[in-house]
């Protein structure tokens, strides 16, 4: 995780008092911000408290008991939100493919075709852990024009991918300032459809004067101008330099120097000697390159002895897979970073004894970066 300087200063702002002029000023510009990077019109509430938070909120608001939902399982998170989705009283249904592989839009019409009554589709735009993206582009828009809710963990997806909330028909959507956007972790930023609303209002069960209550703060700050609990003023100041600085450089410019920061470590990764995680490569994400490692080599023992040798921190698989993370996201997508990251975990598998030509993949990364910049 990195943050930008833009964030640190946006972070030593001074902290006012939250019912100070100046901070409610603040904060609505930080809601329009996030509603302009969310791409929305609609209502947009922060809460505070990392992604998690909004996730576990947003989904105990919209499900009754019975409610027949799709769940999209294509890695870790998104079997989290089936594990929610169970506890919360859902007739769950999943899709589920094997954690390197993606849950396509034609098995989602497929699957819809075949199973009348499903009022929400979940699923995770982004599976961090494994590099993997799911098409939001086809599945939001499908869900949309069937009338079918949609429920989008898209906390690593916004910024390191198109994201488009009404033009896509997306009813819920959650993501963090600690991502693609290279802000601070802390903070859940969700944009809520009227559908959305309409059917949070008609659940008894959603949250009231609760940490978990999208409702409250609806009715309080939306409303009627009051927090429901004191907001974190310097975590919203963090987040505003972060949004500032986003909105300066451009939404398609960022996502684009994600794609490109993709596109050069798959090069070196490829002309190395190293072999991708993901099955297909249309599935690939912009913000993390995943590598499949041998069975004979720990995907931790990676990560600690290029963290140990030569100072770079890499993820590993998180469960999902004996996979480590090249992460060109938020502040690391573009240019070195990623040629950084190639060097040390080519030297490090080198080190564990895998064959591999960390120069030539060097060069083929190089070459990349030199047309990019042309
Ligand atoms: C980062 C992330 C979250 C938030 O989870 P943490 O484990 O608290 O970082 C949720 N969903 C996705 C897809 C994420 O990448």
């Amino acid at each position: 995780m990195a943050v930008t300087a833009a964030t640190l200063a946006g972070l030593a702002r001074p902290i006012q008092y939250h019912y100070d002029p100046d901070f409610l000023a603040t904060f609505r510009r930080v809601q329009e911000k996030t509603a302009q990077i969310l791409q929305t019109e609609g209502d947009v509430i922060i809460l505070q408290g990392e992604a998690i938070l909004g996730l576990e909120a947003a989904l105990r608001s919209l499900v009754t008991p019975g409610m027949r939902v799709l769940n999209l399982v294509q890695g870790i998170f998104g079997k989290g939100t089936g594990y929610w989705l169970r506890d919360f009283g859902a007739d769950v249904h999943e899709l589920e493919v094997g954690y390197d592989d993606a849950v396509t839009p034609e098995m989602v019409e497929d699957y819809l075709d075949g199973h009348p009554g499903v009022e929400m589709v979940c699923l995770v735009a982004s599976e961090t852990p494994s590099g993997t993206i799911t098409d939001l582009a086809k599945i939001g828009p499908m869900c949309r024009d069937r009338g079918i809710l949609t429920y989008v963990d898209t906390v690593s997806g916004v910024l390191g991918m198109e994201h488009r909330t009404d033009d896509w028909g997306l009813d819920l959507c959650v993501t963090g300032p600690q991502k693609c956007l290279g802000g601070a972790p802390g903070l859940s930023l969700i944009s809520v459809s009227q559908r959305a609303w309409d059917k949070i209002y008609s659940n008894p069960a959603a949250p009231r004067d609760s940490y978990l209550s999208l409702l409250d703060f609806k009715e309080k700050w939306l409303g009627d101008g009051r927090f429901p609990y004191t907001p974190s003023v310097s975590d919203i100041n963090g987040l505003e330099a972060a949004l500032d600085q986003a909105l300066a450089e451009g939404i398609d410019q960022v996502v684009r120097r994600h794609v490109d920061a993709r596109e050069l470590t798959k090069a070196g990764a490829r002309a190395m000697g190293l072999e991708f995680w993901a099955r297909r490569e249309d599935s690939m994400s912009a913000c993390v390159t995943s590598i499949r490692l041998p069975d004979d080599i720990d995907n931790v023992t990676v990560r600690d002895l290029a963290r140990a040798k030569y100072g770079v921190m890499f993820s590993h698989g998180q469960g999902a897979g004996n996979l480590i993370r090249l992460s060109h996201m938020g502040p690391t997508a573009g240019g070195l970073h990623s040629v950084v990251g190639l060097t040390a975990l080519g030297r490090t598998l080198l080190d564990l004894g895998m064959k591999l030509d960390v120069g030539a993949g060097l060069e083929a990364a190089l070459e990349v970066l030199s047309v990019q910049r042309a």
